[in-house]
């Protein structure tokens, strides 16, 4: 261990959040342990593997990879770039979306992404050219991407956190359509309608209308590359790590228990974990009452029941994009999914096993389900849940194998085996509320109430992964970042970043 360490910081959960901000730290001179409750790391990184096919379960696809695109930038800062290897989707279309019997492209590079979208509504060129360019422009002006100081939120943010992402739309066209088709991957970041910030929808969009690309060989590999970093610069990620109490003294944080018995004690402490669980197993009066209130009162976003496929050897050809589906464009503007409609929108993609990508091995289709829907099964765990759950999912994936098999007839006689998962595997995987998929929901009504600081009243605690910022690669990292910032100056760590 470095003799010059600026200190030991503990951080609870290995996702995504939780290693990048030890990848910052562990560079930055502290010494830093990761704990993870799983046997596996990376949270939604992790992937599992079913008759030899690996299957990512929360990470399909990333954009803005081209060289000078942000994440470029942070992959190169995070030595992954020469570690894993992505395959870019296809240009003209990565993202399908079938609106009823209607047919709509995503293609990327935004002057493509115009034109595309033009030839698909040829008397809004203007609209769609607005859009891209005010999406730019408040992407361009938050730190993440002009990666100047942290705290300059400039007002065109401000406006956007208070704005929904469909009056946002609105606002750049009146063509109610072309609406539904700029909302439609809404689905991408469970978005609610007049609820969810444009915030949100215009940093997801501008990433992928950048570059889109999949990573090849699963996910799992992210989380790896940034582990063995970790451990190269003095620091530990520890598995089968589960902290049960964060325990403090009268006047900050001292040590971590976990569920072996061990106890552990630190300098500082990071929470990579679910607000609202993290402060479950906080007793300690430092965390106010009202604080507490409103940390475990917020909204979760949506969870999801997905479909695993294997299919036979060389049936199905591989499709270098990503099919979402709709029964209509109400669906997109209410998220349906009730069990009677079952399932009225997906998203199916294709994973990727090698480059040599003429047939797909394995796919996987994902569809929002209530925690409702799987509530009364609540009691139960992984691998030891009843009978009658087992026929509720079967029932489910029948229902979505006839109706993706709509869309690509003959496709269920190609299925070699499938697996399934519901809200109960992400909640018992990764320890989101309810299985929520991208943790709190955001609202446009109430965005500083909706939004979690990485700072606590816990001077040596805080908070990091997709509560705190954004979900997904881009919003983790820049979480991270975030919460690394209250050990280094946001200075150093861009300056780091820029000049890697
Ligand atoms: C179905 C799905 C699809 C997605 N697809 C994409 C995509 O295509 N592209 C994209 O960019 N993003 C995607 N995302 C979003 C992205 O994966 C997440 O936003 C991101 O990985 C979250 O990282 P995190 O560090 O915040 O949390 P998590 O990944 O949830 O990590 C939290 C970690 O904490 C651990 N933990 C919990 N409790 C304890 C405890 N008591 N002790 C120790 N450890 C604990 C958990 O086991 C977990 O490893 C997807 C997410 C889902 C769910």
């Amino acid at each position: 261990m470095s003799s010059n360490s600026k200190g030991r910081v503990i951080i609870v959960g290995s996702g995504l959040g939780g290693l990048v901000c030890g990848y910052i730290l562990a560079k930055n001179g502290y010494r830093v342990t990761v704990l993870e409750k799983h046997y596996q790391i990376g949270g939604c990184l992790q992937t599992f593997t079913r008759n030899g096919v690996k299957f990512d379960t929360g990470m399909h696809y990333i954009g803005s990879l081209e060289k000078g695109q942000i994440l470029y930038t942070f992959f190169k800062y995070l030595d992954l770039l020469d570690n894993i290897k992505v395959v870019p989707l296809d240009r003209d279309g990565f993202d399908v979306f079938r609106i009823g019997n209607n047919t709509y492209r995503y293609a990327y590079g935004p002057e493509h992404f115009i034109d595309t979208m033009a030839a698909q509504f040829p008397n809004n060129r203007e609209d769609i050219a607005l859009y891209v360019r005010r999406i730019r422009e408040i992407a361009e002006a938050s730190f993440t991407h002009s990666l100047r100081h942290i705290s300059e939120d400039s007002t065109i943010n401000r406006e956007a956190l208070s704005t929904s992402y469909n009056d946002f739309i609105a606002s750049c066209t009146d063509n109610p359509h072309l609406q539904a088709v700029l909302a439609a991957n809404s689905f991408l970041y469970a978005g609610v309608w007049d609820k969810t910030p444009a915030y949100v929808m215009v940093h997801l969009n501008n990433f992928y209308i950048q570059s889109a690309y999949r990573i090849l060989g699963g996910s799992d590999i992210i989380a790896s590359c940034l582990a063995r970093s970790i451990e190269s610069m003095g620091g530990e990620v520890l598995t089968r790590a589960e902290v049960t109490e964060f325990v403090c003294d009268q006047k900050q944080m001292t040590h971590v228990e976990l569920s072996d018995g061990r106890v552990l004690e630190a300098d500082y402490f990071v929470s990579d974990v679910h607000p609202s669980i993290t402060l479950s197993k906080i007793k300690s009066p430092l965390i106010r009452k009202v604080y507490r209130a409103r940390i475990t009162d917020m909204e979760n976003t949506l969870s999801v029941f997905t479909l695993y496929i294997v299919f036979k050897k060389n049936s199905v050809k591989y499709n270098n994009y990503n099919f979402y589906f709709f029964d209509d464009e109400e669906c997109i503007r209410s998220n349906r999914c009730d069990l009677e409609t079952f399932p009225s929108s997906y998203l199916y993609i294709h994973q990727l096993s090698d480059e040599q990508n003429e047939y797909a091995e394995s796919a996987e289709v994902i569809t929002y389900m209530k925690y409702s829907d799987v509530s009364k099964w609540e009691n139960s765990t992984v691998g030891r849940r009843r009978a009658d759950y087992e026929a509720f999912k079967k029932e489910c994936a029948e229902k979505m194998i006839n109706k993706l098999d709509m869309q690509f007839p003959g496709i269920k006689d190609c299925i070699a085996y499938y697996y399934t998962s519901s809200p109960l595997t992400y909640r018992d995987y990764t320890a989101t509320a309810n299985g929520s998929l991208y943790g709190i929901a955001k609202d446009k009504g109430n965005p500083i109430q909706s939004r979690v600081s990485q700072r606590t009243k816990i001077p040596n605690f805080y908070f990091t992964g997709q509560n705190i910022n954004l979900h997904g690669m881009l919003g983790v990292i820049v979480s991270a970042i975030s919460t690394a910032s209250e050990f280094v100056s946001i200075e150093k760590i861009l300056s780091d970043i820029q000049n890697v």
